[in-house]
């Protein structure tokens, strides 16, 4: 029999929180249990910061802010940056099974997107600071004399750094990447799902050098827990967010106290638009990964396509064939694309919209259910690669984000009508355009109404770019010399000459 899980439950782990440099329990004295996707058992036991471990992991990282790394110039501090860059990719392979035990997810992919995004994080942000120019204004005068205007950038302070669970390392160190280039520290709180990549960090700002108090990790949940104590912790001074947008609305709300900043990077409802002039090797190819990928748990992922109606029918057909080839499987399983979600209580959630969209009568073409292994993996969190038609665009299926291996095909018939039916959702993150018509492509883009749009392609990312999402998918934009905006604090100097 099949048992997925063999290696991993040959390292129960136990994850404790790392503040000024050391590794500690919780003061509180609990623990919570992390379960695996992939069959249900127990894989580590996680210490969960109370109040004061919180309160001390701020004070750590502000007594570093005022101490050896407030003091490091910024090429210095850089160079350290590149340096904790290599050695995660020399460490890949600890990092690997740490994110493939927490997630579940296709060892391959972590291998090849997680792993290697988690250090490029450091050295982009490492160059992009190095290499930081200023703006520089002359200013005429009446005394005929003039002034000089230049502009300086000093860190923020400390940063509260709150994380999910869909791409663990990638996602927070997108974060702590910039956030230390600019000379800030932090405070991370991992999701509770995934919190063994964020601990192995910290020994690895260890082996470079990095000072104590720099980078610091506490463990534990959202309302109630460490998640809502940092972020109303009155020693952090912004605070920066990858989640849903409910918990947006929260941490804003503590945030608001103190008028601390927030950078918001949130839900999505994602539309890909397929014209009837689009590749269709292209478009299918590129549809079944955003709309499958990590099983679906990748917030830029397209839940909604629009099909130019002469390639409907077609489209579909290729893209349950090419849904029904995916294999489903354990990490290490050969061939594998498709690993569990998240958790239990995620595949409940996913699956009730599987329900949801049953009863308001969309046409499921394929999925629609759990697959069943007859071993181990009966026990994890997989659900079916699903795709549905027929679905009237006000339904909750088409209205809400699912986070899961799903989407809806809808036909259109103009791209007046197209841009309208991309534009109408709630969310504002990312859309795809399958064109290859070159002035169509340049036309559609701009109108629509996302952080990002993507032609002819998916997810491919250039990290010097601005990156965030309009409506209820954000607030700000990360990437790039965008970063400084929100982990910075810019002053203006004016001399008169
Ligand atoms: P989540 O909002 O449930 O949790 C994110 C983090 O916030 C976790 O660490 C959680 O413990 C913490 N948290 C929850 N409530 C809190 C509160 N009241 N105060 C403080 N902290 C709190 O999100 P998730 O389920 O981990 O991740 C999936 C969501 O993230 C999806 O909505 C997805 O679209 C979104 N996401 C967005 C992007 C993006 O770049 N826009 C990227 C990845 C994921």
């Amino acid at each position: 029999m099949h048992d997925a899980a063999a290696p991993l439950r040959a390292a129960l782990k136990e994850h404790k929180l790392f503040i000024d440099g050391q590794y500690a329990p919780a003061t509180s004295g609990k623990l919570f249990d992390k379960f695996s996707p992939v069959d249900g058992t127990l894989i580590a036991r996680v210490h969960e910061a109370g109040l004061e471990d919180v309160d001390r992991a701020v004070k750590a990282a502000r007594a570093a802010l005022a101490g050896p790394w407030g003091r490091l110039t910024a090429k210095a501090r850089c160079d350290l940056l590149l340096d904790l860059s290599q050695r995660i990719a020399a460490r890949s392979d600890d990092f690997l099974e740490a994110e493939v035990a927490d997630t579940g997810k296709p060892r391959k992919m972590a291998a090849e997107l997680d792993i290697p995004r988690g250090a490029a994080n450091f050295a982009v942000f490492a160059d992009i600071i190095k290499n930081l120019g200023s703006e520089f204004y002359d200013t005429p005068t009446h005394d005929g004399l003039g002034a000089i205007n230049y502009g300086v950038v000093r860190p923020k302070g400390v940063i509260g750094v709150i994380s999910p669970w869909n791409l663990p390392l990638l996602l927070m160190t997108w974060k702590v990447g910039p956030a230390l280039a600019c000379g800030n520290t932090v405070v991370v709180k991992p999701s509770e799902e995934t919190p063994a990549t964020a601990t192995l960090l910290g020994e690895v700002m260890n082996d470079v050098g990095i000072p104590p108090g720099v980078y610091n990790v506490i463990h534990g949940f959202g309302p109630g827990s460490a998640g809502e104590f940092l972020t109303r912790h009155p020693g952090v001074d912004g605070i920066t967010l990858t989640g849903e947008s409910r918990t947006g609305e929260a941490i804003m709300q503590a945030a608001a106290v103190g008028l601390r900043d927030v950078s918001f990077e949130l839900g999505g409802k994602n539309a890909g638009i397929v014209f009837a002039d689009a590749d269709l090797d292209k478009a299918i190819e590129g549809t079944l990964r955003s709309a499958f990928l990590n099983s679906g748990q990748v917030c830029l992922g397209t839940e909604r396509v629009y099909v130019e109606r002469p390639l409907f029918e077609q489209f579909v057909a290729r893209l349950k064939e090419g849904a029904e080839k995916l294999v489903i499987g354990a990490p290490g399983d050969p061939g594998v694309n498709l690993g569990p979600l998240i958790s239990k209580e995620h595949q409940r959630k996913v699956l009730s919209y599987y329900e949801k969209a049953r009863e308001q009568g969309a046409t499921v073409v394929t999925g629609g259910g759990v697959p069943v292994f007859g071993d181990a993996r009966d026990d994890g969190s997989f659900v079916e690669p699903t795709i549905w038609t027929g679905l009237a665009e006000d339904s909750a299926p088409i209205r809400e984000e699912i986070f899961g291996p799903v989407c809806h095909i809808a036909p259109f018939d103009t791209e007046e009508e197209a841009v309208r039916l991309a534009n109408d959702s709630e969310y504002g993150l990312a859309a795809a355009v399958w064109t290859e018509n070159l002035a169509r492509a340049h036309r559609v883009a701009p109108r629509l109404e996302v952080g990002i749009v993507w032609v002819n392609s998916w997810f491919l990312r250039d990290l010097r770019t601005a990156f965030g999402g309009s409506k209820r998918s954000g607030i700000g934009r990360e990437g790039g010399v965008h970063s400084l905006e929100f982990y910075t604090e810019r002053s203006n100097v004016c001399i008169k000459l």
